[in-house]
């Protein structure tokens, strides 16, 4: 190993431990200064390891989190990294912390999320074996541009990864284009019916062909631009995925019931999630364990099991109150809640925290194309609807406009009232934070339920 390597290792190691002691973990620091001393630290401390990478617009975490299951379960001898160190310093941190202080990386496997921006460079280094592209959907439009960038930052990264077999969502007309003139292997995951028998009005994010922009037809829709989609006039259409959901049994506030089939092999399959977002990302973990060579019946097994991470799906108590928390971002995530919610029959409080710092998007336009006007035809069901966050007053005005009686519509700034009103009966809750609005809620959670901690 190159002496640079070593010092580089060196000193990601060491400057990450101090900043733990100092309680300042999780930044960017280790990771940059170790590039400054090795440029191509990456590509050395990965050497020999097989690279899972999960990238993709919407769920990457969770999906993420559902191959770890199948891995561990597996007992391959891997590592992962959190979502929060997904750009290019942070995996170059996570792969050092996981090297020999010689640079040696004693894993047979490591599974990265990474973030589709930063897909672009760090593919230079990994030597991947599977990509998972989960979908691609309009998100946090200041931080990217425009969609197709995102997109084009993905196959421009493929490019660096001709060996590595893609792990495609076959229902999306963005993620499948990815295929196009590419000699790497695909495997194709999708969705062959309809996951809910009514969905959100949305908007899609993809009406027109990306190659020719004509309007799509679609044989059915499951969620946003996803489902059976061809285009009538150059005949871009929807590949028939080799591990396919093709039938939903049963779709419940904490979980989905799906049959699955595995390269012609079909399996019940508890997804231990709800949502149809979820049967996609499960669809995803499957697919990837067949590249990985995980057994259908261990990857399977792995769905009942995991546990989810904090933010998508946590439950909680919270005073007298069950809550249920789960991360907003994009129309199409906010979409798939309130799609769940309206397939609920019970009562609910509804709390709605919209924030506009960096990570949740500065522009909080997003929030006129979702539809909360489901949700305003059912309003009796929600015996309060409260909103909070940094923008609170434009959240209470788009409930307002989408049917809401202004008179229910409760605007409480403080989180630790917010909490606490919500906790006051047993009605259950939704919350729904974006981004930041949910890591200072963390903090105010843990003064008012037993649970010890939500991150490592
Ligand atoms: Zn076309």
């Amino acid at each position: 190993m190159k002496l640079q390597t070593r010092l580089a290792v060196l000193v990601c190691k060491a400057s990450g431990a101090v900043l733990r002691r100092l309680g300042r973990g999780g930044t960017n620091l280790p990771g940059k200064l170790a590039l400054k001393i090795d440029k191509n630290i990456l590509g050395e401390l990965s050497r020999g390891v097989k690279v899972t990478v999960v990238t993709g617009t919407n769920g990457k975490t969770t999906t993420s989190r559902m191959i770890e299951q199948a891995f561990a379960d597996a007992g391959l001898k891997y590592f992962s990294n959190k979502s929060g160190a997904n750009l290019l310093t942070g995996i170059i941190a996570v792969f050092a912390q996981h090297s020999t202080l010689s640079g040696k990386c004693p894993y047979t496997h490591a599974l990265i999320e990474c973030d589709e921006a930063a897909f672009r460079k760090t593919s230079e280094y990994l030597p991947v074996e599977c990509l998972v592209v989960n979908n691609i959907f309009r998100d946090q439009l200041d931080r990217y541009g425009e969609i197709t960038h995102t997109l084009n930052a993905i196959r421009e990264g493929i490019t660096h990864v001709p060996n590595a077999t893609l792990c495609l969502n076959a229902d999306c007309s963005l993620t499948a284009s990815l295929a196009d003139s590419v000699p790497n292997k695909i495997v194709w995951f999708g969705v062959n019916v309809p996951i809910y028998k009514e969905t959100a009005h949305e908007l899609s994010d993809a009406p027109y062909c990306i190659h020719c922009k004509t309007e799509y037809e679609y044989d059915y829709i499951t969620y946003g631009h996803l489902g059976g989609f061809r285009c009538p006039k150059c005949g871009y259409h929807r590949q028939t995925p080799q591990v396919a959901v093709t039938k939903v049994l049963a779709t419940g506030a904490d979980s989905s019931d799906i049959i699955l089939d595995i390269f012609g092999h079909e399996h019940e399959v508890h997804v231990n999630l709800p949502g149809g977002y979820n049967i996609y990302n499960a669809a995803a973990e499957a697919a990837v364990a067949h590249v990985v060579g995980i057994d259908e019946q261990t990857a399977v097994s792995a769905l009942s099991q995991f546990e989810c991470g904090f933010g998508r799906a946590e439950q909680f108590k919270l005073g007298q109150a069950q809550a249920r928390m789960m991360l907003v971002k994009n129309p199409a995530g906010f979409n798939q809640v309130i799609n769940l919610i309206a397939h609920d029959e019970g009562n609910y409080k509804l709390a709605f925290l919209l924030n506009d710092r960096f990570a949740d998007g500065t522009d909080i336009s997003w929030i006129w194309d979702v539809d909360f006007e489901a949700l305003a035809d059912q309003q009796v069901r929600f015996t309060r609807v409260l909103v909070s966050g940094v923008r609170a007053d434009d959240m209470a005005l788009r409930l307002k406009y989408a049917g809401f009686a202004p008179e229910r519509i409760e605007v409480i700034r403080e989180y630790d009232r917010l909490l606490t009103e919500i906790g006051s009966d047993e009605t259950p809750a939704f919350l729904m934070p974006t981004y930041t609005a949910m890591f200072d809620l963390r903090g105010e959670i843990s003064k008012h339920t037993d649970v010890k901690a939500f991150y490592e």
